[in-house]
């Protein structure tokens, strides 16, 4: 399994830096998890615009979703479109909040359908199967639907946080993988607003008590310490960690190459 950090800017995109968005690739086939302000931009440097198999969004923020807009525009209006329908994984809401986000007025909000682009499949606390992956998704602890995900394929594991606070579904997702690739929003405080992010300390904890394998910290705002997040999430973790920045890439499997 090969993971590419398309865009790893924690909650708005920085300068000359996309926001949530990954590529998780195997047996050929290229799953995209979240799809922040800027991550399209990247993705079509890298691939073009139409070669993703599947998308996923762990929820609909739009620093994890936004240029979803932007790729309904090429998927819909590009001299060559591609034929089929995109699957899509989101929250069930996904359908009617990108209609709306679209959409330039109230008029167009209400009846424009965006499935003539997209496969929408909502997301529960479920296992669902996205090409050659297995996903288990968890509800975690954020100010909407949210979603945590274990993906597997071959007998490695990648978890994702999405965005969370410290939460049980958490745990769950993490458990035993061979690497989690950790949202840590803000260092650590007894003052912080709960249930919203974790803090470097907190997504090292995550690591530590879930035996994850290897910690990847990501989602660190423009307006935070970077080195100071990090930190805190080292000290807690113990074991091997990189801060990720975008356009790493890292391999989850056999070899731990860079
Ligand atoms: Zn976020
Ligand atoms: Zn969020």
């Amino acid at each position: 399994m090969k993971l590419t950090v398309l865009g790893c800017s924690g909650s708005i995109p920085g300068p000359g830096a996309a926001a949530s968005g990954y590529l998780v690739e195997a047996a050929g086939f290229r799953l995209v998890v979240d799809f922040g302000n800027g991550v399209f931009a990247r993705y079509q440097q890298l691939h073009g615009p139409f070669t993703m198999d599947a998308l996923l969004l762990s929820h609909l923020h739009p620093d994890h979703c936004i240029d979803v807009t932007a790729l309904y525009v090429a998927r819909r209006y590009h001299p060559e479109p591609p034929g089929d329908r995109l699957p899509l994984y989101a929250p069930a809401e996904a359908p009617s909040r990108f209609a709306a986000a679209y959409a330039p007025n109230e008029l167009e909000r209400d009846t424009l359908d965006l499935s003539d682009v997209f496969e929408f499949h909502a997301l529960g606390e479920k296992t669902v199967h996205i090409g050659p992956f297995e996903v288990v998704s968890a509800p975690v602890a954020h100010p909407c639907e949210a979603y945590g995900f274990r993906i597997s394929h071959g007998g490695v594991t990648l978890a994702y946080t999405g965005d969370s606070g410290p939460c049980p579904g958490l745990d769950t997702i993490v458990r035993g993988a061979d690497v989690l690739l950790s949202e840590a929003s803000w260092t650590h405080a007894e003052d912080r607003v709960p249930d919203l992010h974790l803090s470097g300390r907190q997504a090292g904890e995550l690591a530590a008590r879930a035996g994850a394998g290897r910690l990847l910290v990501t989602h660190v705002p423009p307006w935070t310490d970077r080195e100071a997040v990090f930190a805190e999430a080292q000290a807690a973790y113990g074991g091997p960690a990189v801060l990720v920045r975008e356009g790493d890439t890292f391999t989850i499997g056999e070899s731990h190459g860079d």
